[in-house]
């Protein structure tokens, strides 16, 4: 099992950061470049939210956790801001709270097709974690079929 913990703060500069951080801590799982860029930008949109919609501007820290469990990537993504009131309801697609800044409420929506396990906690007033992971295993077995 390999595992890597990175925490960084929640400016805009670092969701490049992270998102090609994970892409090279995946590399040795052999992943195809589609699974690489699905796996890019589940974890933009995640930590996006940290930043826009988690800490709204202010700065505060994002901790980034990635473990390798055989053909499995599994990525923690949490923020310590403001909290989801009603999670179900945030993962409707086309939900948000931000529409005048242009987003289109589907970020979560994003995460849930791409990976192939998705699942978000949450508390009011004190953060946001995103738990996804992606079997690299799954495409390689269904071609051998
Ligand atoms: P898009 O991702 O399409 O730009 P969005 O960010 O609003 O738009 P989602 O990523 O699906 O859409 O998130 C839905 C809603 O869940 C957000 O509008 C916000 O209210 C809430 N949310 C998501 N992530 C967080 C977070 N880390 N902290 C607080 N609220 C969040
Ligand atoms: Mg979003």
């Amino acid at each position: 099992m390999n595992r890597m913990i990175l925490k960084f703060l929640s400016r805009s500069e670092n969701e490049p950061f992270a998102r090609n951080a994970v892409a090279a801590f995946a590399l040795p799982l052999n992943p195809s470049l589609s699974e690489l860029s699905d796996v890019k930008t589940a974890v933009s949109e995640a930590v996006t939210n940290c930043i826009v919609h988690g800490y709204r501007g202010t700065e505060g820290w994002i901790t980034l956790e990635c473990t390798v469990e055989g053909s499995f990537l599994h990525i923690m993504i949490s923020d310590g801001g403001r909290g989801i009131e009603d999670v179900e309801r945030a993962l409707m697609p086309f939900y948000t709270t931000l529409p005048d800044e242009e987003r289109t409420g589907m970020g979560f929506t994003i995460m849930q097709t791409f990976m192939t396990n998705f699942s978000v906690q949450s508390r009011v007033g004190e953060g946001t974690t995103v738990r996804m992971s992606m079997d690299f295993g799954a495409r390689a077995e269904a071609n051998a079929q």
